[in-house]
């Protein structure tokens, strides 16, 4: 079944496969059978999604002999955070570019943990986030001319080779599926850069799992996030030869709250619960604002109607419970 998948490089950054858990107090609650798959104890770091796409990335960075990475977000990004600190795993050294500039109050949270794990920082100085995709390949060019090998990654990672991670994953999920004989009709997840849910969506497509994956959006409108989805999962399809998806994913809009990396007063509520119940801290800026969608799904508050069971993924983002 995982052929094409286990001919693609890949070097090996967490501890997996990630514990699939029941949460009985948070099904009480709700009034529905909720799984939590823990994707914030993939083990690199403090753990998070972005763990899985760059096993894939990285040693498709290390087969075409790069010498060092560059990929960039916000201050605050998991993805440009992991990213260094997976590089450094395998003695390259990293640029992030993140939009804006230097926080007058100096490095907190993943800022912080990027200049810990060594990376070097370069601010693009305008606050509009495309500013990094483009400074990534500026600072790509100049690090060539300079006669280094760099291996340059747009924001999130999301990319056909980076969205192998989540199509391994949702094998991993079909199996422990398998072992503990639950089927759940719906997989929901939080959609920032749309890697994670293309993965799943690719991984969908292979293997017909019998439930639905639901993306909430936490930065881009739903439409774009639809397209971009749709477009990586073809893109991991192709480099897999598995069928592309037959139709526009899932995407669910309105729990943004009022920015992306704000935190919001339905996501904060939603991850209260879920700490109350289940001991489990999702994050205030992806995970809660997913949570806080399912709910309301489930108060019939949206056009999405909530086949259960449900397997929830907690994609991690530790560090900004400190700092959103
Ligand atoms: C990046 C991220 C997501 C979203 O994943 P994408 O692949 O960017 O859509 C969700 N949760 C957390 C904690 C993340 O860091």
């Amino acid at each position: 079944m995982s052929g094409g998948l286990l001919d693609v490089p890949r070097v090996r950054l967490g501890t997996l496969p990630t514990p699939l858990q029941p949460a009985p107090r948070l099904s009480d609650a709700l009034g529905v059978e909720i799984w939590l798959k823990r994707d914030d104890l993939t083990g690199l770091g403090l753990g998070g999604n972005k763990v899985r796409g760059l096993e894939y990335l990285l040693a498709d960075a290390l087969a075409q002999g790069a010498d060092c990475l560059v990929t960039g977000g916000g201050p605050q990004s998991n993805w440009a955070m992991l990213a260094a600190l997976a590089a450094r795993t395998r003695g390259l050294d990293t640029t992030l570019v993140t939009f804006g500039s230097p926080p007058p109050q100096g490095p907190v949270g993943n800022h912080a943990l990027a200049v810990l794990a060594g990376a070097t920082l370069h601010f693009t100085g305008d606050d509009d986030r495309s500013s990094v995709d483009r400074g990534v390949d500026a600072v790509c060019a100049d690090l060539r001319a300079q006669g280094r090998r760099p291996y340059g990654v747009h924001r999130g990672g999301a990319t056909g080779v980076g969205a192998l991670g989540y199509v391994a994953a949702g094998l991993e999920l079909a199996e422990q599926l398998q072992e503990n004989g639950s089927r759940p009709r719906s997989l929901w997840l939080a959609t920032g850069s749309c890697g994670t849910h293309a993965g799943l969506a690719a991984a969908h497509a292979w293997l017909r799992p019998g439930y639905d994956v639901v993306g909430v959006t936490v930065s881009r409108p739903a439409e774009e996030c639809r397209e971009r989805v749709r477009r990586i999962a073809d893109d991991a399809a192709a480099i897999l030869g598995t069928p592309a998806q037959p139709g526009p994913p899932t995407v669910l809009d309105g729990f943004l709250g009022t920015a992306k990396g704000r935190r919001s007063p339905a996501g904060d509520e939603a991850a209260s619960l879920v700490a109350r119940t289940e001991g489990v801290f999702l994050d205030p800026v992806f995970a809660a604002k997913a949570m806080a969608g399912l709910l309301a799904s489930l108060r019939g508050e949206t056009d999405v109607a909530v086949a259960g069971p449900v397997v929830f993924l907690v994609t991690g983002g530790a560090p900004t419970l400190f700092t959103a």
